[in-house]
């Protein structure tokens, strides 16, 4: 409006003034930013797809790179989940698996492996592969391996009903008919089956939970096998009426070995400045060798929690803590949200991972809640922001590592198209006050906007992610997009491309070169060109990164540039565009006024960003 007005006082034609101010307010306005933006969050996630992370929330793309917290599940998700017994204790010595052949005629042996065989739910498929519960699976070969199985021992003991596990109780017991009465087979966390006990006295259970203790320190899975006699079926099938009274006969040790990928993923985290909180429902010895071997717990500030100790703990005396708690063990499903808010009120951004269905919760509370594609149920799939189709942990690092690459590209391209816009602003605002006329006219902005603008700025968003995306601190999660130098960046190099716009323009004027407004206008559009060469890094200079590490980009640079030339030198355009072909002279003076952008850039990222290259 102004803009018109001063110049319809200065005596400009009035509908070219009105389509300039038009064309002005269309160069302000980057129309263009949502609908990239939105075409850079979906390729960055169909990108994703391909490594195994399925994006459900578009926005999750991007705010992935603000995470500071992982907490992460263990079975299945740092470790194989795929489990085999090491060895067995019956109440004398522990038994590696491989000697166990040599034990099947002992008693107590003979009847842990019947136990082995029954109390499970592993089936097979078609082709005779066990399907099933992992730790199950594990179990049951082992029996099957010294000739118990399911299938014969079912003939003479049928299963008659049974209690399925669940990780809140963490057991399970199937009850089998005898010909004298019930037997119920029951197994589950040591500790658990042996308060189900009676008469073992409590020196009897220390040492129990002596061997079992032993176990767990080298980082295996230690479960209890129980049973108990029952004269005939309880009219009630529960925990309550079944579960107690057992008699012990021994515990398995398994072993489930962590992801070979993990080690390094949790390194890489760290270097992010990520912390990995590793929760699970194992026993805690387990649990912390695990997260030792995987470099979870490293120093002595390190903390490992038990469940039983959160429950405990006061609100304040947890929020003090909960930074350095690494690993929750015997944790139920319900803590989880308790750990999410905890470390959200400390102004983390969090991720939990989760399976089950009582995960829903912390998954919709925490800031990216992560599901698994495999193991998890539907309900803990709904509730997340994103899936793992392969349930491994280094898939969430390398979708972190994505998203903040996507997140630097989104700022590239507004880098490059508000600074693009604002030198065109400046070209237009200026001109007046030189006493020059208007420097470009409508169709020049519309090209610049539509052709030189566009092309380039979808070509961003193939940039390769930065050099030490992740050896740089998480961006704070309401951090504006214009921080770390970018507003600055949009200001100073707009106002550079307009003044390099206006002396071409005043200095050809001053020549008599009546060729000035194709000169401003190519100006304009091979400026831009160089500004995006300049750009595609923030701290690295492009003559590090070389030209051809973007070549879609460099492809969109060309292409523009040959639009551009055509817009000169072909002749039937000239009309159209109201150019003229330039001589030899006046293209290279506009080349080398067009290339001072790159040089300003350059020198920039050499002056300012040389200190916040990790920003
Ligand atoms: P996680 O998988 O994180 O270890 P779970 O809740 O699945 O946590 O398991 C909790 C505990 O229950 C395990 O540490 C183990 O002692 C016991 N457990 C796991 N699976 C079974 C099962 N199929 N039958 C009996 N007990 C089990
Ligand atoms: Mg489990």
């Amino acid at each position: 409006m102004v803009f018109f007005t001063v110049g319809y006082l200065r005596g400009e034609p009035p509908l070219l003034m009105l389509l300039t101010s038009i064309s002005l307010a269309v160069a302000a306005i980057p129309e263009a930013l949502p609908a990239v933006i939105t075409i850079a969050l979906a390729m960055g996630a169909k990108r994703m797809v391909r490594n195994k992370a399925l994006v459900r929330k578009l926005p999750a793309v991007e705010t992935l790179g603000s995470v500071t917290y992982i907490c992460t599940d263990k079975t299945g998700t740092l470790t194989e989940n795929k489990m085999t017994v090491q060895e067995i204790w019956a109440g004398t010595e522990t038994i590696p698996a491989a000697d166990v052949a040599a034990h099947t005629t002992e008693e107590p042996i003979r009847w842990l492996l019947q136990s082995m065989a029954l109390c499970n739910d592993v089936k097979a498929d078609e082709k005779g592969k066990p399907i099933g519960d992992p730790t199950e699976i594990a179990i049951a070969l082992l029996a099957k391996g010294n000739h118990f199985t399911k299938k014969e021992l079912e003939i003479t003991w049928p299963r008659i009903a049974e209690i399925p596990f669940d990780s809140e109780r963490k057991c399970m017991t199937t009850l089998h008919q005898d010909a004298s009465g019930v037997f119920a087979f029951s197994k589950g966390a040591l500790d658990v089956m042996l308060d189900k006990t009676t008469g073992l006295s409590a020196s009897d259970k220390a040492k129990w939970m002596e061997w079992g203790d032993q176990m767990a320190g080298q980082g295996l899975r230690v479960l209890g096998f129980a049973m108990r006699k029952l004269p005939h079926l309880p009219e009630k099938i529960s925990p309550h009426t079944v579960e107690n009274e057992l008699t012990m006969l021994g515990i398995a040790g398994l072993i489930d070995p962590p992801r070979k990928e993990v080690a390094k993923a949790i390194r890489e985290c760290k270097t992010a400045g990520i912390k990995t909180v590793m929760i699970t429902g194992d026993y805690l010895l387990t649990a912390r060798n695990i997260a030792e071997k995987l470099g979870i717990m490293e120093s002595p500030d390190d903390l490992v929690v038990t469940g039983a100790e959160l429950a405990a703990m006061s609100s304040g005396e947890f929020s003090k803590k909960v930074e350095n708690i690494r690993v929750y063990a015997r944790v139920s499903p319900e803590q989880k949200l308790g750990i999410v808010k905890a470390l959200q009120e400390k102004g983390h951004f969090v991720a939990m991972t989760g399976d089950g269905v009582n995960d829903a919760p912390s998954l919709k509370r925490s800031d990216i809640g992560i599901a698994m594609g495999i193991t998890g149920t539907d309900v803990s799939k709904e509730a997340s922001d994103m899936i793992l189709l392969d349930d491994n942990f280094a898939t969430i690092v390398s979708a972190v590592k994505q998203g903040r690459r996507i997140f630097d590209n989104i700022r590239k391209f507004i880098r490059y198209i508000m600074t693009g816009n604002t030198g065109e602003i400046w070209t237009l605002v200026l001109a007046p006050f030189f006493g020059l006329p208007i420097p470009l006219l409508p169709i020049h902005i519309l090209w610049i906007n539509l052709v030189s603008d566009g092309l380039p700025s979808i070509a961003l968003a193939a940039e390769p992610s930065e050099k030490g995306i992740m050896k740089r601190p998480p961006r704070p999660a309401g951090e504006s997009i214009f921080a770390g130098g970018l507003g600055r960046h949009i200001l100073w190099v707009g106002f550079l491309i307009g003044a390099i716009c206006i002396a071409t323009q005043l200095v050809a004027i001053k020549m008599g070169d009546s060729h000035w407004q194709t000169m401003v206008f190519s100006v304009l559009s091979f400026s831009q060109m160089a500004h995006v060469l300049g750009i595609r890094s923030e701290s690295q200079s492009l003559f590090r990164q070389g030209l051809l590490s973007n070549l879609p980009l460099l492809g969109a640079v060309l292409l523009t540039c040959a639009l551009q030339l055509a817009t000169i030198y072909v002749p039937f355009l000239n009309p159209v565009f109201k150019t003229a072909p330039l001589t030899l002279y006046e293209l290279l003076a506009v080349l080398g006024a067009s290339s001072l952008v790159l040089v300003a850039v350059e020198l920039e990222k050499l002056f300012f960003n040389r200190k916040i290259a990790v920003h």
